[in-house]
């Protein structure tokens, strides 16, 4: 197995949910769909991405090596699978690094260069900012790191139940 900062994912379509919260956390996670470039990186065979399906035909496939059959519904039950299926621990995971839109990694960007493209209270009240270069999305500690960190708590520290 790959080692847990490495490993990366390729997830089927139902589990867009799952496919957020696995780039929240800061890993390297693709859809598997037919209308997106994602599939050029599928078919070059160079990746050695672990494939999460809520499929019973891919569960089913004899080379199931690289498979994992998400068994809920719920996709906090399906990050919690993942977490503890791989053996994924807290000082693994790299939260809000990485664009949950295109997976791209997040670069700081210089809080004058971007005026005028956020709202102005959000500019005013915060100084650090990330920037997605793929999609141009701008991102700042706000109610969606509350609640990712809220997620990463009930994950790692507290092993509650909950939901989205
Ligand atoms: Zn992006």
């Amino acid at each position: 197995m790959l080692k847990n900062l490495d490993m990366c994912f390729i997830v089927e379509k139902p589990l867009g949910k799952l496919l957020k919260w696995l780039r929240i956390l800061g890993f390297d996670t693709i859809c598997d769909s037919d209308d997106s470039n994602d599939k050029r990186f599928i078919d070059s065979g160079k990746e050695k991405r672990i494939r999460l399906s809520r499929s019973v035909a891919t569960r089913d496939r004899k080379n199931t090596n690289q498979i994992l059959f998400i068994v809920s519904n719920n996709p906090f039950e399906q990050l919690k699978q993942v977490i503890h299926t791989l053996n994924i621990g807290f000082g693994d995971i790299r939260p809000f690094s990485r664009c949950n839109r295109c997976n791209t990694l997040l670069k700081p960007v210089d809080k004058d260069s971007i005026r005028g493209m956020i709202p102005d209270y959000v500019w005013v009240t915060h100084t650090n900012f990330r920037f997605c270069r793929c999609c141009q999305k701008i991102y700042w500690p706000g109610n969606h790191t509350k609640e990712g960190k809220e997620i990463i708590k009930r994950l790692f520290i507290f092993n509650l139940n909950g939901k989205f």
